[in-house]
């Protein structure tokens, strides 16, 4: 089965909570799915760059795994944010961005067109849009996160083993480097201060919503993009302690 018919297929089958976030400009809907009853929400987002599929995988594996536990907070899975990037791959095996050549991740109203790779001209990387949150599963996703009030973001992404947390906002850059501290634990990978990153979903969720947000860049920097399926377990292991040490941070008082 391929990546987008299992996405579906799993929503057919899942019994919680579950729903759509949007849809995408090709028309295909965004789901998301809910596990965990605490009193704090993470939103887990994954894929929004298309080749970096190996993280909507890892998504899938994490949400079994929590299906069956006990969760202290209420977890948010989007698994495939750029669905119609993914079509894309087919022809494009390294093509990053939407089906309008925009990088969704450069696309949010935080600090907007500053970053260091951004681009203003449709490809397959890097392009920032005609203006911020030009991009309908840019909207989405946001519209969906000041919905959903969530405690935390993690964004998943591929690859490097790295951890980017900063943003901008010197009063919130201490507290939120206490959650990149219990990544780093959770993980071994390493902590990125990451002052050229501009315009991604987690610039915003702590731009304007003040929330802590991470990055997390799974998989070890010498496996080429993109990274296969098949490293997804792999992953998934070294990760495990991921969402427990956040949780642990998130209830602490
Ligand atoms: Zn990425």
């Amino acid at each position: 089965m391929d990546l987008i018919s299992e996405l579906y297929y799993r929503y057919n089958l899942f019994n919680g909570e579950k729903g759509f976030i949007g849809t995408t400009h090709c028309g295909y809907k965004i789901p998301y799915f809910k596990i965990g009853k605490g009193e704090k929400k993470i939103i887990v987002t994954s894929c929004i760059h298309a080749r970096e599929f190996v993280t909507a995988y890892l998504s899938f594996l994490m949400m079994d795994e929590y299906k069956n536990k006990t969760l202290k907070s209420q977890l948010y899975f989007i698994p495939i944010v750029n669905i119609d990037g993914v079509k894309i791959l087919n022809e494009i095996p390294d093509y990053k961005a939407n089906a309008r050549g925009v990088d969704l991740n450069t696309n949010f109203p935080a600090k907007f067109g500053t970053g260091k790779f951004n681009l203003k001209k449709v490809g397959k990387e890097n392009y920032i849009g005609k203006f911020p949150a030009s991009e309908e599963e840019t909207r989405a996703l946001m519209d969906f996160t000041i919905k959903t009030k969530p405690d935390l973001t993690l964004s998943l992404h591929a690859k490097g083993e790295e951890i980017y947390y900063d943003f901008f906002d010197e009063k919130l850059k201490t507290a939120h480097y206490r959650f990149a501290l219990k990544a780093q634990k959770a993980t071994g990978y390493k902590i990125v201060e990451n002052l050229a990153s501009a315009g991604g979903y987690k610039d915003w969720c702590i731009h304007a919503l003040k929330i802590p947000s991470l990055t997390i860049e799974v998989g070890e920097d010498t496996l080429s993009h993109p990274i296969e399926k098949g490293y997804a377990r792999k992953i998934h292991k070294k990760i495990k302690r991921l969402i427990p040490y956040l949780e642990e941070e998130l209830y602490e008082k």
